[in-house]
């Protein structure tokens, strides 16, 4: 950090202060938003590479800004993750998302984004048990995104609450893959369902021959484990091609839809299903 000398120490300390103010006042403004409810659930298709039909839906947050229109979760979540205001947050996701989702075809799932303060808050299990009763939605229906984040800290706790989760048939996914530390150490300890192979090995598939080893290897991993796999950020039809020579089980990404409203999920599947 010495490398800059002095003028980098005034450049930081300024900078640090304005992202500090910037924080405090997001900080208000999601708390704000929080109590009058002002965002959105927006849902992106899985699409299974064998039978060519859509399997599910994951479940995205936007803001509804009152000034700023839609804000991506990029933008707030990682300070809504520093406040603790992820739980609350994380929660109303998970409900939304349950109550939009029951009203789909009953062979459709819905995957939920689980930050790691939210996995690792003590009420979480109770919170999907509720979010579940309340809305009706089959526990098999609903799918929990986690990253390797959520399991470092608490081996034994992380492993109790995946129990949980998955004992109420739950599935559970491992979000991100390949990006953390010691992912295959993980996936011997915890139990799962599905790994999720991080759009930065998609995106250089067809050029890069080293992503197509790590895609390769993280398949063949999973299939040896017997989880399934998702590969993520799909965005052009030699990807989808090459994903599916590999054996990957089913793709996200932009070649299949941007995520969308939770009012466009039935007209999109009624168009999915004329082609
Ligand atoms: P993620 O869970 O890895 O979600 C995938 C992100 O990739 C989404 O961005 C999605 O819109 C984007 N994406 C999908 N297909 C493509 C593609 O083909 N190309 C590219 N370039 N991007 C694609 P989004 O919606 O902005 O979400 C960003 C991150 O915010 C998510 O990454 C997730 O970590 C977090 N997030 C979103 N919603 C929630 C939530 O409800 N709770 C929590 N804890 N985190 C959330
Ligand atoms: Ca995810
Ligand atoms: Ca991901
Ligand atoms: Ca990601």
């Amino acid at each position: 950090a010495k490398a800059g000398g002095r003028n980098t120490y005034r450049f930081f300390d300024t900078a640090m202060a304005e992202n500090a103010r910037a924080r405090v006042r997001l900080q208000h403004e999601l708390g704000v938003a929080l109590a009058k409810e002002q965002f959105a659930v927006h849902y992106q298709p899985q699409y299974h590479l064998l039978t060519r039909e859509v399997i599910g839906f994951e479940a995205l947050v936007r803001w509804q800004h009152s000034e700023r229109g839609l804000i991506g979760p990029g933008e707030f979540i990682p300070v809504a993750e520093e406040t603790g205001q992820i739980v609350p947050l994380g929660t109303w996701v998970l409900r939304q998302a349950c109550r939009d989702a029951v009203h789909w075809p009953a062979h459709l799932r819905v995957s939920v984004n689980l930050s790691a303060v939210q996995f690792r808050s003590s009420s979480v299990v109770d919170v999907v048990d509720m979010a579940l009763a309340d809305s009706g939605l089959p526990p098999d229906r609903l799918e929990l995104e986690v990253t390797e984040s959520a399991l470092i800290e608490d081996h034994e706790g992380a492993q109790a609450t995946l129990m949980a989760l998955r004992s109420r048939g739950i599935r559970v996914a491992l979000d991100d893959f390949g990006t953390g530390y010691s992912s295959l150490a993980y996936l011997r300890r915890f139990p799962m369902d599905k790994l999720k192979i991080d759009g930065m090995f998609v995106r250089s598939l067809d050029s890069d021959q080293d992503a197509q080893a790590v895609v390769t290897a993280i398949i063949r991993l999973a299939k040896a484990l017997r989880l399934d796999t998702t590969a993520e950020g799909v965005e052009t039809k030699e990807q989808m091609v090459m994903l599916r020579a590999l054996g990957c089980d089913d793709v996200q990404g932009f070649l299949i839809s941007r995520p969308m409203p939770a009012g466009q999920v039935m007209p999109y599947l009624a168009r999915s299903a004329d082609v």
